[in-house]
């Protein structure tokens, strides 16, 4: 690989520029902003045409723009507040301009008879199109017929901005960056084929950095803000291409490390099939069968099993455990909460006693000594499978023989620490084989960009006799009627969940309100059995609860959102949430996916707390309209945007400067391809993008 130049833009610092002093850089710094590559690639936000004048006819409301006349009237109103009224006419047409505050000076300026030039958003006011507080400079009779003096030769850039830089310094910092730019050679090397940009008809990259700084003025707007101008696609296609490619080297450097080959006689996993009441769907049956081929192979699994809520991923991690067991290695099973955690030990004792099998618990709460016996127990080699949450990977924990690492996911793990149990392996040369299980399903091009390291598959198919659930929204001024609804179905010798959520993050404040709610609940239901689980219960209580709930010894849980994942009573076949309205689509889908589980009809209420936003109403109908876990995240995306949905929002990972995965979909199949041909023929340039974009403190560099 060549080395880079010492001169690229990346590594000259911002104080070259001049006019940057301490001060500024520091200021710089809080934007990730260190050197004249990174101001290249601070992009604006949107754009101003102050490049032409726009006859006051052609304004439309919301238009930005720059007109120019004369001043025929003008009028002080006294009305709720003072105001300064002037009309402007231009010859083809009249337009209000409206000022709070103004001086004498400002009057004298703006006295009729004289010619202004106005810059400013255009807005519809109670008698005609107005301009409130306009930029203005008068105009001197005889510049008339100039029509270019004073005016912007390129669209005026308007960038995302941090207290103390205002805009002229942007327009400074960029216009000396950009002279950096066109001087040095090697500044930002083009490292895309020629050929690709041809056929896809995207500038370079000196050229699309150019115009996305100053967009020449025949130059949209319109596609500016949009994204879809070719200078902006090509950035985001750049980007994407450096992302992929660390994904794929990541992946090509796991393929390079020894991982414990797994092979049994698959006789536990017979066992296992033949206990169960009913059979595997075919969808468990094809990913369990790609899950054991990789096992087979002597570099690590790395794989991502999607399935929606309620789709057996549960049954598909103890095949895969029972395979790696059988061939004498350990497993790690880990959930993102206890609660989660704890019904995977329930499930897996349940499955794997019979057996023969000693399953192991940890959790962060597990001290003292039990907690030696079982790293002793884990160590030696001895346990064949542990469940537990995140104290998995606490560096005290030790493995004899781990080949295998299962992350029941959800979403609630950072990606990043899907790495975290890969030291822990089978002799210190090897890798486990690791598996992912999440309940998000991500659409196809999303994943491609997001996963690209993993291979996924996909169980698209629920177990035979699920009805799909009935849902509907109710206001919460029918809460007696939802109440003697639930009290209606237990009476009927069904169950039910009563789902409170409450924005503040605080566990404490939610048991309140759930105990709360709980008490209520006991007083209007005097006759049912009622339980309640939170996160602040002991783990014994909540465990305790949960049982007699799944053994139908309570009607009606009482519930935080805890419940969220994972929690398994078929007949349970009513589900309240409460104020549905503060939670993700994503989270409503698998709260719901909670009833649903047996054969009879279910049914879900969101009480909502009135007036809804616009966008409330909008994600409780998509609730009401689909139980399809894949239209629910498509539309969570459109509605939230991939950081959110992906859950990497607050890690910081798959944040992209400029790209946006939804925005930029259609870019990912070329991207696909560039990215294999750029690695066969110019892995240089692949390992320049790379650092260019990704830099390399990056979990994909040595993932
Ligand atoms: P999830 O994919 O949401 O984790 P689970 O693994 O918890 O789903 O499975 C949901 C329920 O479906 C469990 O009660 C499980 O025993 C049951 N189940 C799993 N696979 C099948 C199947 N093939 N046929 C019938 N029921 C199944
Ligand atoms: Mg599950």
């Amino acid at each position: 690989m060549s080395r880079q130049h010492p001169d690229t833009l990346d590594q000259v610092p911002l104080q070259s520029l001049g006019g940057v002093g301490p001060r500024t850089a520091e200021r710089l710094a809080k934007l990730g902003i260190h050197s004249v590559q990174d101001i290249l690639l601070h992009l604006p936000l949107r754009y101003q045409d102050r490049t032409r004048l726009t006859p006051v006819r052609d304004l439309r409301e919301g238009d930005q723009a720059v007109v120019e006349g004369e001043i025929i009237d003008a009028d002080i109103r006294v009305g709720r507040r003072r105001s300064l009224l002037l009309a402007l006419a231009d010859g083809s047409g009249q337009l209000t301009l409206r000022f709070f505050h103004f001086s004498t000076a400002q009057r004298q300026t703006l006295a009729i008879g004289n010619r202004v030039r106005c810059f400013g958003e255009v807005r519809q006011g109670p008698n005609s199109l107005e301009m409130v507080h306009p930029e203005y400079r008068a105009i001197a009779e005889e510049t008339e017929g100039d029509g270019d003096f004073g005016m912007e030769e390129s669209l005026t850039p308007i960038y995302p901005t941090t207290e103390g830089i205002h805009q002229i310094a942007w327009r400074n910092l960029t216009e000396r960056a950009l002279e950096v730019l066109k001087k040095s050679a090697w500044g930002m090397r083009e490292l895309l084929p020629a050929e690709l940009l041809d056929e896809m008809a995207l500038p370079t990259l000196g050229e699309a950095i150019r115009i996305l700084h100053r967009p020449p003025p025949d130059t949209s707007l319109q596609s500016m803000s949009d994204g879809d101008h070719p200078a902006f696609r090509r950035l985001a296609f750049e980007e994407l291409l450096a992302h992929q490619i660390g994904l794929r080297l990541s992946r090509k450097r796991r393929r390079g490390h020894q991982a414990p080959v797994v092979h049994a006689q698959g006789s536990l996993r017979q066992a296992l099939r033949a206990a169960l009441p009913f059979d595997l769907t075919q969808a468990q049956q094809r990913v369990i069968a790609e899950i054991l081929a990789d096992l087979r192979q002597d570099h690590p699994m790395m794989r991502l099993a999607q399935g929606d809520v309620g789709s057996g991923k549960t049954l598909v991690a103890a095949a895969a455990a029972l395979e790696a067991i059988e061939a004498g290695y350990q497993v790690a099973l880990m959930a993102p909460t206890e609660l989660l955690a704890e019904q995977h030990l329930r499930n897996f004792r349940h499955w794997l006693t019979p057996l023969g099998i000693e399953v192991g618990w940890l959790a962060s709460r597990t001290k003292g000594k039990e907690r030696e016996a079982i790293l002793a127990h884990l160590e030696a080699g001895e346990l064949p499978l542990i469940i537990g949450t995140h104290a998995l990977f606490q560096s005290d924990v030790e493995f004899g023989n781990l080949g295998l690492v299962i992350v029941d996911e959800q979403h609630r793990f950072g990606v990043h620490q899907r790495m975290a149990l890969r030291d822990k392996g089978a002799g210190a040369q090897r890798v486990p084989h690791q598996l992912i299980m999440t309940a998000t399903p991500i659409p196809r091009t999303l994943a491609m960009s997001a996963y690209a390291d993993l291979d996924l598959s996909v169980i698209n198919e629920l177990p035979p006799g699920r009805t799909p659930v009935t849902t509907v929204a109710l206001s919460d001024s029918r809460r007696d009627e939802v109440i003697e609804r639930v009290r209606a179905a237990c009476v009927e010798g069904r169950q039910a969940y009563w789902v409170c959520t409450l924005i503040e993050e605080s566990e404490a404040l939610q048991a309140q309100a759930a105990e709360e709610t709980c008490r209520q609940l006991q007083e209007g239901l005097p006759d049912l059995r009622i339980g309640l689980v939170h996160g602040r219960l002991k783990p014994a209580d909540k465990e305790q609860t949960m049982r007699a709930f799944q053994e139908g010894e309570l009607d009606l849980l009482v519930a935080t959102t805890v419940i969220e994942v994972g929690v398994d009573v078929p007949n349970a076949s009513l589900m309240i949430i409460e104020n549905p309205e503060r939670l993700g689509l994503a989270q409503l889908h698998q709260l719901r996916g909670r009833v649903g589980r047996g054969g009879q009809l279910s049914h879900c209420v969101l009480m909502y707390h009135p007036p809804l936003s616009q966008n409330g109403r909008e994600r409780l109908n998509v609730m009401r309209q689909t139980n399809d876990g894949f239209v629910i995240a498509r539309k969570d995306l459109e509605i939230r945007g991939p950081g959110e949905v992906l859950g990497t929002r607050q890690t910081g990972e798959m944040q992209f400067r400029i790209a946006d995965l939804m925005r930029d979909q259609a870019l990912m199949p070329e991207i696909q391809r560039i990215a294999d041909a750029l690695l066969e023929s110019h892995p240089d340039n692949a390992a320049a993008l790379i650092g260019r974009w990704i830099g390399d403190n990056h979990r994909y560099i040595d993932a």
